[in-house]
């Protein structure tokens, strides 16, 4: 549909991945930057507001507007430049992570930095500052970016990088779509000597054991991530999965170049080579709403004991890091309520204090998330920080249906935040949905703040880059 401003915005319903928060906007789903800059323009005049959006995968209202212009950059998805000696690649943000190791991996390169998923895109990789597996080791996207191109909502395009605008970059990274729109980013990726991993899985009997392997293993390991049964109580509360993987050294696995070929590095579409994948969400919906995620987790569990005693094995990249992308649509299983994601991030002095009472808090309130995933961080130097020296544990909820029992989780989440916050914990805008206005202040602190404010009236002083999170925020 073409409107009086000459460009093709759609009607259309927009919500987070969870499903759970969104609503209907109208979506522009634009080439190239003259069309962002003229999209910029027609809303400003009309005193409207534009969220930027990459492939959705937040889980929250990060990348939705509720009545409001949406601009969707997931057709901007050129690689423009490869360069195969260094593996330095210059990429348009609508880029995904999967375009970019089919590219890169075929040289022997991989992403330094990745996501759970490989559907996120370069612009909402950077604007959410993303981490992967390794983030305790390699740091956050932002800090493999070099450069990038900035469209602010005025209709400059800015060149930026650490040196020239040293406030810019590392507000834009983390700013969540709030100062410009990236509209071409240069990022390094990694030089890797085989198409596999090896990998160990190890069982933790509990959260101890688990934050204990975290800190044993962190100073070796290149990836560690735990999947914890949040169902265990007592001496079982905080028991799990934890996964390390290395990277393998020049010569030690000659076969796996072969890995190299991308083909190889694709999760697979069918269950044992005959069950398409698509159609597994229906069986866990049926576990969740028959309540039996316990029994599930437990199986998993326990399952774990021989995939501990058949450690290590060989994984490629792909597999190893995206599981979640091993069943599509999966978040399916949790209609017609839909799931938010509450990913806190706790001081290590606090961390194991702070995640027994989430998960006690959880247990009692009749609020048990069905997927748990424990990581270790470190800092960076991004203005809007997610990270902490210390560890995350995401927590996935089934909202379910009925507007108390959505409200009762929100609330049971705000409450979780305040034991959170209380011990100097931050939070990740990419997984939220609950937080409060006053708690913008409290994760940042009020120095970050302002600077991300004075940042905000330089490059958007007509508040035109706008979302439900933002507004959520009073950013
Ligand atoms: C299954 C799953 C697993 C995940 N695992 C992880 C994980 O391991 N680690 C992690 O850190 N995150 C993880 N995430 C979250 C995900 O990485 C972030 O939400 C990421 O920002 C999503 O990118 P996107 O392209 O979908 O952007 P969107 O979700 O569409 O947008 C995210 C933000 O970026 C802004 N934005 C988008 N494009 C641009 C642009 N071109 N310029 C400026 N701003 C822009 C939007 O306004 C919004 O604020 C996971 C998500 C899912 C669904």
């Amino acid at each position: 549909m073409t409107t009086s401003d000459g460009l093709a915005w759609r009607d259309e319903d927009v919500r987070g991945f969870g499903m759970a928060i969104g609503g209907p906007a109208r979506v522009l789903r634009p080439t190239d930057a003259e069309q962002i800059a003229a999209a910029f323009a027609a809303v400003r005049a009309q005193g409207g507001s534009i969220a930027l959006r990459g492939a959705g995968c937040s889980y929250g209202d990060a990348a939705t507007s509720k009545g409001g212009h949406v601009v969707d950059l997931s057709a901007m998805n050129r690689i423009l430049d490869f360069d195969p000696a260094t593996g330095t690649a210059t990429v348009e943000p609508g880029v995904t992570v999967r375009d970019l190791w089919r590219r890169s991996i075929a040289y022997g390169f991989w992403p330094r930095v990745v996501s759970g998923t490989m559907a996120v895109t370069m612009g909402g990789a950077a604007a959410m500052n993303i981490h992967g597996k390794n983030n305790y080791a390699l740091g956050s996207f932002g800090e493999c970016v070099e450069s990038f191109e900035l469209l602010t909502p005025r209709g400059d395009l800015v060149h930026c990088t650490r040196e020239s605008d040293p406030e810019l970059f590392h507000a834009a990274i983390s700013g969540f779509g709030m100062l410009g729109c990236f509209t071409r980013l240069t990022v390094r990726t990694k030089r890797v000597h085989s198409g596999r991993l090896r990998v160990w899985g190890i069982v933790a009997r509990d959260l101890a054991h688990n934050l204990q392997l975290l800190e044993d293993l962190r100073g070796k390991a290149d990836y560690l991530v735990s999947w914890l049964d949040l169902h265990g109580t007592g001496v079982a509360l905080g028991r799990g999965l934890m996964h390390r993987a290395d990277q393998l050294q020049p010569g030690e696995d000659p076969p796996g170049v072969c890995w190299f070929d991308p083909a190889m590095q694709d999760v697979p579409t069918t269950l044992l080579g005959v069950v398409p994948k698509g159609w597994l969400w229906p069986g866990m919906w049926t576990a969740v709403h028959l309540r039996q995620v316990a029994l599930v987790n437990w199986l998993k569990f326990q399952a774990g004991h021989r995939e501990e005693r058949q450690s290590p094995y060989l994984q490629s990249h792909g597999a190893f890091h995206f599981l979640l992308d091993y069943v599509p649509r999966w978040q399916w299983m949790t209609r017609p309520g839909g799931l938010i994601q509450f990913q806190p991030f706790v001081p290590f002095q606090h961390g194991e204090r702070v995640l027994r009472t989430l998960i006690e808090r959880c247990q009692a309130a009749g609020q048990v998330p069905y997927l748990g995933v424990l990581k270790r961080h470190r800092p960076d130097p991004f203005l809007m920080t997610h990270a902490v020296d210390g560890y995350s544990l995401a927590m996935d909820f089934a909202v379910g249906a009925g507007r108390r029992r959505r409200e009762a989780l929100w609330r049971l989440c705000q409450e979780l935040a305040d034991v959170v916050l209380d011990a100097g914990g931050r939070f990740y805008y990419a997984k939220d949905a609950v937080l409060l206005q006053s708690s913008f202040a409290r994760v940042h602190g009020d120095e970050a703040v302002a600077r991300f404010r004075a940042q905000k009236a330089k490059w958007d002083p007509d508040r035109l880059l706008q979302t439900d999170l933002s507004r959520r925020l009073g950013v």
